[in-house]
């Protein structure tokens, strides 16, 4: 199933969970056993990223194996042209194919480790309209295709906090292109401003885009990581979050607790505002991501967990 379809059914609010793919092998079994943990709470779907310049293309595309055909949750699988010749990308995308998973969110990528400016490699693509042009006209309606979109644009444009107006249009109109090319859903870039988000909304509207856009929403976990992830995205933090935080940046149950309280907020507003899917950053972790649903009163505490059905052995899924 295209996951396009879970996002869009009318009246119902629905959540979705993303993973990264772990760096141990008691890691990557840890993943596994959480994942079943959650999904048993009923998401619309999962994903799973594609490790920076595809250093985890092998494991990322396992994983997607298994959670589509042993977790049994409907899986997006990240996918960026970083390093990617297309031939590699034709690998990832019909490796998916032949497991059964329809879902793929198209991106660039960043450039590789010590490189400013992201840089087409010979044979591969220059941005993710590239690429989602490419899904489309070699894989015709098969995949679900699902792009990133910037409610604060691109880091790329934001020079000293802001991007300028005119960047912002710009990179709202190069959004609309990956829509019109075949792209049908947008999950947005974290954010912790509410208004930031519904405003993205509202001018992605203006200019035509009628897809779903849904909100990407990264709890607070403990305050050095929730810097350096804001940092790294340019992301804006409203000066009520940053009073919140500072006088228990130190205590990271206090700074977990308020992550929780913050995430419920924010979804609760944008819920209020006729959104209809919240995407949970989870970074593996599931103790405020299933807190915050919890909250909305989207899951229910009692929930048991089902058996771990991928323990069982099987050859069947290999990539
Ligand atoms: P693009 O959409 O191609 O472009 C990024 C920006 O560059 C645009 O917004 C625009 O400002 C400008 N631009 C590019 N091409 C053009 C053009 N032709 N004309 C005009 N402007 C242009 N990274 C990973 O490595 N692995 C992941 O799994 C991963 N998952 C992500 C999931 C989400 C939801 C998000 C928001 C980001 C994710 N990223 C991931 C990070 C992403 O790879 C980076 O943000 C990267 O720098 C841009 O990728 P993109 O697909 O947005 O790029």
């Amino acid at each position: 199933e295209k996951i396009r379809d879970a996002a869009t059914e009318e009246g119902k609010v629905v959540f979705s969970f993303e993973f990264f793919p772990p760096k141990t092998e008691d890691g990557v079994d840890n993943l596994f056993e959480r994942m079943d943990r959650m999904v048993a709470h009923g998401p619309a779907f999962c994903d799973i990223t594609w490790g920076a310049g595809g250093s985890t293309a092998d494991l990322t595309l396992e994983i997607s194996n298994k959670m589509q055909n042993m977790i049994c949750v409907e899986t997006m699988m990240h996918l960026t042209c970083t390093n990617m010749p297309v031939e590699k990308i034709d690998h990832a995308l019909d490796t998916i194919k032949s497991n059964g998973i329809q879902n793929v969110l198209a991106l660039r990528g960043d450039p590789p480790h010590g490189q400013d400016k992201f840089v087409q490699i010979q044979g591969g693509f220059a941005c993710a309209l590239d690429l989602v042009q490419h899904i489309r006209a070699k894989y015709g309606d098969y995949f679900g295709i699902t792009v990133a979109g910037y409610p604060e644009a691109h880091p790329d444009v934001i020079l000293n906090g802001v991007a300028t107006s005119e960047a912002y249009q710009s990179d709202l109109a190069y959004l609309k292109r990956k829509v019109d090319a075949g792209a049908d859903l947008i999950v947005t870039q974290l954010f912790y401003d509410t208004d930031i988000f519904l405003k993205f909304v509202n001018d992605c509207r203006q200019i035509g885009i009628t897809c779903p856009i849904v909100p990407g929403i990264m709890p607070i976990n403990n305050y050095k990581g929730f810097l350096r992830m804001t940092g790294f995205c340019k992301t804006k933090i409203p000066s009520e979050v940053t009073a919140a935080l500072e006088p228990i940046k130190d205590n990271d149950e206090a700074v977990k607790a308020y992550g929780i309280h913050l995430g419920t907020e924010m979804c609760k507003k944008i819920l209020a505002h006729g959104i209809k899917t919240v995407h949970l950053y989870t970074l593996n972790m599931e103790k405020s991501a299933l807190a915050i649903l919890m909250n909305l009163g989207l899951i229910e505490e009692s929930k048991i967990s089902r058996p771990f059905p991928w323990r069982r052995p099987t050859n069947v899924f290999r990539v």
